[in-house]
């Protein structure tokens, strides 16, 4: 069983999350606010974070950088909701350290198939092949 924590303001997009993970067999830990997703971050531990970009007050990127910077929560992979299809937010999520990024409404194949490889790969979005060492000594 997978625990998810979902930081999201909007409450129709909320209600289709929480549909979504409870299907797939999930547990749903909620948030509307960015403080509050970060308190159960830590409190809580879950497998895995979707966190909405827009939020009030503190937004997902900001809120996504301190959990990366927090050995705490620094493993937990963050999938980043964008509400647009905006090549900035994309950008801007990687930065913040998000492991994925999608795009709103959630399409269920596509949300299931990020948090399959982000959960039997963490963090495999930003390994890199180390080059071979070579010594010349
Ligand atoms: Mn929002």
């Amino acid at each position: 069983m997978t625990a998810v924590l979902v930081v999201e303001d909007n409450p129709a997009n909320l209600k289709l999350t929480t549909l979504l993970l409870h299907s797939a067999g999930h547990t749903v830990l909620i948030a509307v606010d960015a403080e509050t997703g970060l308190r159960l971050a830590r409190d809580e531990q879950p497998d895995l974070i979707l966190m909405d970009i827009q939020l009030p007050g503190m937004d997902g990127l900001a809120a996504t950088a301190i959990l990366k910077h927090d050995p705490a929560t620094a493993a937990i992979p963050v999938i980043a909701l964008s509400a647009l299809a905006m090549k900035a937010d994309e950008e801007r999520s990687q930065s913040a350290g998000c492991d994925a990024y999608i795009v709103k409404p959630l399409r269920y194949k596509e949300l299931y198939a990020v948090m399959e490889r982000l959960l039997v790969e963490p963090g495999a979005a930003d390994k890199q092949v180390a080059p071979p060492s070579l010594s010349t000594t």
